[in-house]
């Protein structure tokens, strides 16, 4: 009996212990997510590097229409020109989460910059919505020890993804190229399972003219679309495991 009390003890102790870590003492304190539930027929449509009017209000339009709520990962350096559209997408109950300042890749920058990057962004979104963003998505997806811990210092959880569109180019010339948009169709739609998280654009690329058919066809396969905040809703971030660190 004193054993198993003891056992019991310790469990609780170690529980305390991690509970306590600062994230410097253990890094994985900064929460990493790279899906939803995966026994839940619901997905998150994700766009990042607005906001961009070009790309981002016929990509608002569509989603108004389809009544499809989905997560805008906006940079700072643009969000500070377009505070419209950043009121827009908090309005219109998307989620807004942060993609940094300036788009470097956050694995090159010092934890100076990496802090600034983040602060910046979070500045500029709360000073527009009033809300302070609790996701981030590091640009490209690159991330190391120093910002999972300058995440966590912002209480920012990581936002990775499961599936990549392949929407973004720099050529405008496919802004409005049906063939390509067709090819992001078959691509997210063919690959899409439960709990995924999809990567999408509204920064170049043919993202609005594929949306529409994005929308009805993963709502014909039994798809939710929904935001990232309801996507984790029923299962907290810290529950999933870092896949990189
Ligand atoms: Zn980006």
């Amino acid at each position: 009996m004193t054993q198993r009390l003891l056992v019991f003890l310790l469990i609780i102790i170690s529980f305390a212990t991690i509970g306590a870590a600062k994230p410097t003492d253990n890094v994985m304190a900064a929460k990493v997510v790279w899906t939803g539930d995966k026994t839940r027929p619901q997905v998150a449509l994700t766009f990042d590097d607005g906001p961009k009017p070009e790309y981002s209000i016929p990509i608002l339009n569509i989603l108004d229409q389809f009544g499809v709520k989905a997560t805008f990962f906006v940079i700072g350096r643009e969000a500070r020109w377009h505070p419209d559209l950043i009121y827009r997408i908090v309005d219109s109950g998307h989620d807004i989460a942060n993609h940094t300042y300036s788009h470097y890749r956050l694995d090159s920058l010092s934890r100076k910059q990496i802090d600034e990057e983040f602060a910046a962004t979070n500045d500029i979104i709360k000073s527009v919505t009033g809300k302070t963003p609790i996701y981030a998505r590091p640009p490209g997806g690159r991330f190391n020890r120093v910002v999972l811990e300058e995440a966590y210092k912002y209480g920012l959880t990581i936002i990775g993804w499961s599936v990549n569109a392949g929407d973004y180019t720099t050529t405008s010339k496919y802004f409005r190229d049906t063939k390509k948009a067709e090819e992001i169709v078959s691509r997210i739609v063919g690959s899409c399972h439960d709990g995924d998280i999809i990567l999408m654009h509204n920064g170049g690329g043919p993202t609005a003219q594929a949306l529409p058919q994005i929308i009805m066809s993963l709502r014909k396969k039994g798809f939710e679309l929904v935001t990232i905040s309801e996507l984790l809703k029923k299962n907290p971030p810290n529950i999933f495991a870092a896949k990189k660190n």
